[in-house]
């Protein structure tokens, strides 16, 4: 009976798909190409030889077209950022953290593939790999420096081991699977680290590739090429973006983002236990989730997806029965008056003081060209209408730089007295509460506002953009838990 309900889950999906693939064209065509999906799995889905077992199930419980996007074994990534730094540094337990990654890889490929030549033929590939990452690591340590660049590399054997070996056991368990190394296909510019993506050039080569693709194609994600040929990365959590620039590049009928929650939830569930699932979301309250840190997706997951109108579904690849999250360019009718709560931990409250502002036309230009210029990333900006300081949030690990330029592109201001403070407090967490029924709703603030201060919550920023589907705050970092669930308990309880 529990199998049954499953398949009609899974088939309720598809049918989803399948609605979704025969929408008329707006020529009036209708496109009956037959349902082509774009399936991912995050690094928790594909943690051991049993999860890859159960990805393999879920892949193959249906007959669509597919692309398969993994991430690294859950923990992976992490090793191999921690085996770099060790190798910099000259610390010779790089060696131990690079054994574990060899050891974990090849003890999942001996659990998966049993046949013969495959066995050979895949161990003899993943080797090659391990003995790369090795002599790599090696670099590093010889010339005790890791770029950004080199990081990159490093990362990169993360999901090629992976899609290697859970390709080969696709093979051996009868389903025609082909490895696909996303930096064939994926191409950024050169900011190592978190590449940006050149959309005409991937789609091209997407589209190239796939043509002659065998099979269900397990693609690599995070990873990408530059347009020097140098691996490049999306930015850590990046497998959901690569899984939607491949979806828009091959028209998909869905996404799907298979993790190891239910869907999107109201809040981070590790903080708020009572946080629900979510059933449908539209684009801009899932985007302003991501963007706030709701790590569930990435943040950059839904700009190719939503230009080519195609709907992302959250699913938990632990719990077929549950449905999951729909994210899809569409109204949605809910009960509450907010949608979602999400939170940013680690950030850092930048305040530029002075009363010579007062009035100045240009000086909230010359302070964000300043933090432009020096690449940091501001998160939320806030201004009282007396104008007499101007505070802005960015990454805790930026502020020092961030205070840096400030002074420096400022230096004839604070000398003439007409700025007279940059203060940076750190240690704070910047919270939003998101939705689309947030708009037009007297009072919503003061209930927002009312929660916290019946906790204690001391408030040290708040911004509130024009579209009033988002209010962000600043709060004490040590607080987070208490306003989390007070404000989840005040809305969503
Ligand atoms: P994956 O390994 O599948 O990429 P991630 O760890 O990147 O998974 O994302 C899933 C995790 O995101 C969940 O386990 C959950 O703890 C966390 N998370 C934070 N905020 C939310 C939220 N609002 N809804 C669902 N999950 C969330
Ligand atoms: N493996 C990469 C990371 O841990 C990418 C991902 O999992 O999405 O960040
Ligand atoms: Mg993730």
């Amino acid at each position: 009976m529990a199998l049954l309900w499953r398949f009609s889950l899974l088939y309720a999906n598809t049918w989803l798909c399948y609605i979704y693939a025969n929408i008329e064209t707006p020529t009036g065509e209708s496109n009956n190409r037959g349902i082509m999906k774009v399936l991912k799995f995050g690094g928790s889905s594909v943690a051991d030889s049993e999860k890859i077992k159960k990805v393999v199930d879920i892949v193959t419980l249906s007959t669509e077209n597919k692309f398969v996007i993994l991430s690294a074994m859950k923990g992976i990534t992490n090793a191999l950022i921690a085996s770099a730094k060790k190798a910099e540094v000259g610390d010779a337990v790089y060696k131990e953290l690079a054994g574990e990654v060899r050891e974990r890889t090849l003890a999942t490929l001996g659990e998966l593939v049993k046949s013969e030549p495959l066995l050979a033929e895949t161990q003899r590939s993943v080797e090659a790999m391990l003995n790369e990452y090795h002599d790599i690591l090696h670099g590093v340590e010889l010339i005790r420096e890791c770029s950004l660049r080199s990081m990159d590399l490093i990362m990169s054997f993360g999901e090629r081991l992976n899609c290697t070996v859970a390709a080969a056991y696709m093979n051996e368990a009868g389903h025609k699977a082909e490895f696909i190394d996303a930096r064939e296909i994926i191409r950024t510019d050169s900011s190592f680290g978190k590449g940006s993506v050149e959309f005409d050039i991937t789609y091209e080569l997407i589209e190239k590739r796939v043509k002659s693709m065998e099979g269900v194609g397990i693609i690599t994600g995070f990873i990408a090429n530059s347009d020097e040929g140098y691996t490049t990365t999306l930015g850590r959590n990046g497998s959901d973006y690569t899984a939607s620039i491949i979806a828009a590049a091959v028209d998909a009928d869905c996404c799907e983002i298979w993790t190891d929650v239910d869907g999107v939830l109201t809040a981070d569930p590790r903080v708020v236990s009572t946080a629900k699932v979510i059933d449908r979301l539209s684009i801009e309250e899932a985007m302003e989730l991501s963007y706030f840190g709701a790590e569930v997706i990435h943040p950059s997951t839904l700009i190719p997806t939503v230009e080519k109108d195609i709907p992302v579904i959250i699913r938990n690849t632990m719990n077929l029965d549950a449905p999951g999250t729909v994210i899809a360019d569409e109204k949605t009718n809910r009960d509450t008056s907010i949608t979602g709560i999400a939170s940013i931990d680690n950030v850092a409250l930048i305040n530029v003081i002075g009363n010579g502002m007062v009035g100045m036309p240009g000086a909230a230009s010359r302070i964000f060209c300043s933090l432009a210029d020096g690449d940091i990333n501001i998160i939320m900006i806030s201004q009282a209408s007396s104008e007499h300081s101007i505070c802005m949030v960015c990454r805790q690990e930026e502020a020092g730089r961030a205070r840096a330029c400030l002074e420096k592109d400022l230096a004839d201001a604070i000398a003439a007295k007409s700025i007279q403070k940059i203060e940076v407090r750190e240690d704070l967490e910047l919270i939003a509460v998101i939705g689309e029924n947030m708009k037009g709703q007297v009072g919503l603030s003061g209930r927002l506002f009312s929660s916290l201060g019946k906790k204690d919550v001391n408030i040290l920023a708040i911004a509130q953009g024009s579209t009033e589907k988002n209010i962000s705050l600043v709060i004490e970092k040590a607080q987070r838990e208490t306003a989390l669930n007070a404000i989840h308990e005040t809305f969503l309880g």
